[in-house]
């Protein structure tokens, strides 16, 4: 098992963090997500800090490092990815609007775009100008996404995009979109799928932020209505855009883990727990909630080590597979599990919410952003159905 650094990776995490100690703010207790999908400030005040942060973090070359470097990547390789990600996850930076771009689509235009879409699109993503988003959902295209029917119908040196996508992450603020549109009816369904580049400005594009349960707007529906985007737009070839999103696929399935420790997301529940009292004495004298701070560091402890069977994988040259299920599944029940157990070592304090109460808020706001990592990029079941037929050998699912 992979479990320390080898001599290299430790000399690059010592660059890595000399680079950030200089040049960011360590997170604190009181700045420690809660979870991944917690809150960001999207305002416009917010999107130029973020913007600032990622030109500053591009220009030292710490931005995209897997990208080969004649797109300004260092060609690392992604067991340094996770160191990196490791050593982020220790300062304060706002990086979240720029993960799909970077992450996803950015590597899935270096496979898959053609040399002016890299050279029109890929420098402006790096350095945060641009802000990319991820076209894919429908109402009716979610898991099965093979399903989708918004239409992209070629008229001269057009397509004209006409359905409509949902959960859009960003929408509202991105510039562009990389979606996937049905472009052939008669096709069998993952064979008629096309992926486009499209401009978030085009005529005839509406897009109304939906509003979620934490009060946020993060994602939105997007309609389409006659949108025409240029044909040079077309990322791959005609009716081969399973293959693209294949891409991204993996992409987001290498991201998912890269670099989380749950260890680090204990701090701020530990903290908690040695400040709350329960019937006047110590929370943590109470057996039953030392019980439930056992299970969930217990939790924490399997996670990490599920990482580390991810990294000894990579460090073996082998593409980690049903692992990053079971690190997904995990993270999502670990995230719920965590803030629960906040939320109940504030007593009933743990009710309020928002600005109510500075501390409980942040809990409650942490179990209802904890319930999106049960779904986005793959939901629970989903991830099931994958350990199920790829390690228990369970009969697989038939295929529609
Ligand atoms: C925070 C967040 C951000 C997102 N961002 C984006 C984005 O930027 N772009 C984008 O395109 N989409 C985005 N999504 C959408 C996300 O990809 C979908 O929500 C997800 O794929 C599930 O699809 P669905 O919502 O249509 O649910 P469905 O697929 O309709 O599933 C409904 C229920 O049925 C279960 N189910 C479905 N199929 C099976 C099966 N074969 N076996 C067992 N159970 C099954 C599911 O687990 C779920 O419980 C985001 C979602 C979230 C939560």
């Amino acid at each position: 098992m992979h479990f320390e650094d080898s001599p290299q990776e430790a000399a690059f995490r010592a660059e890595v963090r000399a680079w950030f100690e200089a040049n960011a703010e360590r997170t604190t207790e009181a700045s420690q997500s809660l979870s991944v999908m917690e809150a960001f400030d999207d305002t416009p005040e917010g999107l130029a800090r973020a913007k600032e942060w990622q030109r500053k973090l591009s220009e030292a070359r710490w931005s995209a490092i897997t990208w080969p470097a004649e797109y300004g990547g260092r060609g690392a390789g992604p067991l340094e990815s996770i160191v990196l990600g490791e050593e982020l996850g220790r300062y304060d930076v706002p990086v979240q609007i720029f993960t799909i771009g970077l992450g996803m689509i950015g590597p899935t235009l270096i496979a898959h775009g053609t040399p002016e879409q890299k050279q029109r699109y890929l420098p402006a993503m790096l350095r945060g100008d641009e802000i990319w988003c991820q076209l894919w959902s429908e109402p009716d295209a979610g898991s099965d996404l093979a399903s989708l029917k918004t239409r992209a119908d070629r008229d001269g040196d057009h397509f004209v995009l006409n359905g409509q996508k949902v959960w859009t992450s960003g929408a509202h603020y991105c510039d562009f979109g990389l979606g996937v549109f049905r472009t052939d009816p008669n096709e069998p369904k993952h064979a008629g799928i096309s992926a486009l580049v499209v401009a978030m400005d085009t005529p005839g594009i509406t897009i109304r932020p939906l509003r979620q349960l934490n009060g946020a707007s993060h994602f939105n529906e997007v309609f389409f209505d006659d949108a025409r985007v240029p044909a040079e737009n077309l990322v791959g070839d005609i009716n081969d855009g399973w293959r693209v999103a294949r891409t991204t696929m993996m992409n987001e399935r290498l991201s998912a883990g890269a670099g989380v420790s749950l260890g680090e997301a204990m701090a701020p529940m530990l903290a908690l727990a040695r400040r709350a009292t329960s019937n006047g004495s110590a929370a943590t004298a109470d057996p039953r909630i030392r019980q439930r701070l056992a299970h969930a560091y217990t939790s924490s402890k399997l996670f990490d080590l599920t990482t580390a069977r991810v990294r000894t994988a990579i460090a073996n040259n082998a593409i980690p597979g049903p692992e990053v299920s079971v690190l997904k599944l995990f993270a999502a029940l670990a995230g719920t599990e965590m803030a629960e157990v906040g939320i109940d070592l504030l007593g009933p304090a743990g009710m309020l919410a928002g600005d109510d109460g500075v501390e409980a808020g942040r809990w409650v706001e942490g179990l209802l952003a904890s319930f999106a990592m049960h779904i986005g990029g793959g939901t629970d079941e989903i991830q099931r159905n994958i350990i199920g037929e790829t390690v228990l050998g369970l009969p697989r699912e038939p295929r529609v």
